[in-house]
């Protein structure tokens, strides 16, 4: 419950510095992150097990990741609030997402990650943007689990296509050269690694990423994204539970 000055503070805040919804831009009180229009029409993943909605295999082995889940479909709303998460008036996003899949990842007896990192983008990149959107997930999942963040294992080296412009087998084919172990790298032998992107497409990114920690020496790999792109099918339309928080 609020006290009259939190109350009167947020009502403040909310004149100068009017919050808006992360997908669709309309102005909302400050604790909230989507309009209600919008809050009843995200797409989120239905209640399924993990297996059922991730690839369990990739290019005919099993994957290196051991988890893998996230909140949204990328679709309608949701992907309109992904999009915006690339800008930043939808970053709080980041919060919304890591508190659900806080949930998913207890409810699914994933209680033993070590550390989190996200998917490196380059440098480069990062400073025209200002900040790196899966980066900024990372830390938020890291601050709802409690515990520690850290982005300097994994390197990525420049590339002029975006990933998203590729076709299935280049984007495995380039995901290999992009991402490599960063010399300045800490320890992670027999730990467990909780990598977070964005959006998880092919699964090519996190896959590669996946087998270069366990090269590192992880003993384990988790992922989460907050947008899962359905690229091979495996979710038909009916399972798509709109309004159903996880
Ligand atoms: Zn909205």
């Amino acid at each position: 419950m609020k006290t009259k000055t939190q109350r009167f503070l947020g009502a403040i805040l909310d004149i100068f510095f009017p919050n808006q919804c992360c997908a669709c831009k309309r102005p909302i009180p400050m604790d909230e992150t989507f309009c209600k229009e919008c809050e009843e029409k995200l797409e989120y993943l239905p209640d399924l097990s993990w297996k059922l909605m991730f690839p369990q295999s990739i290019n005919g082995k099993r994957p290196d990741y051991d988890y893998a889940n996230a909140v949204f479909l990328y679709a309608g709303t949701a992907k309109q609030a992904i999009l915006g998460f690339k800008d930043h008036f939808a970053l709080p996003l980041a919060d919304y997402a890591a508190e659900r899949l806080s949930l998913k990842l207890d409810s699914d007896g994933i209680d033993d990650i070590d550390l989190v990192t996200c998917v490196p983008i380059h440098r480069s990149k990062k400073l025209r943007r200002g900040y790196d959107q899966a980066e900024r997930f990372a830390k938020a999942m890291a601050e709802v689990l409690g515990k520690e963040h850290d982005g300097s294992i994994l390197g990525h080296t420049k590339s002029r296509v975006a990933q998203h412009q590729r076709g299935m087998a280049e984007r495995f084919e380039s995901a290999e050269k992009t991402y490599f172990l960063r010399e300045d790298k800490p320890d992670i032998s027999g730990r467990h690694i909780l990598i977070c992107d964005d959006i998880f497409t092919t699964g090519a990114t996190i896959n590669k990423c996946a087998s270069l920690l366990k090269q590192a020496g992880a003993e384990k790999v988790s992922a989460v994204t907050i947008c899962l792109t359905d690229s091979l099918g495996l979710l038909s339309a009916e399972n798509i539970q709109t309004n159903k928080k996880p």
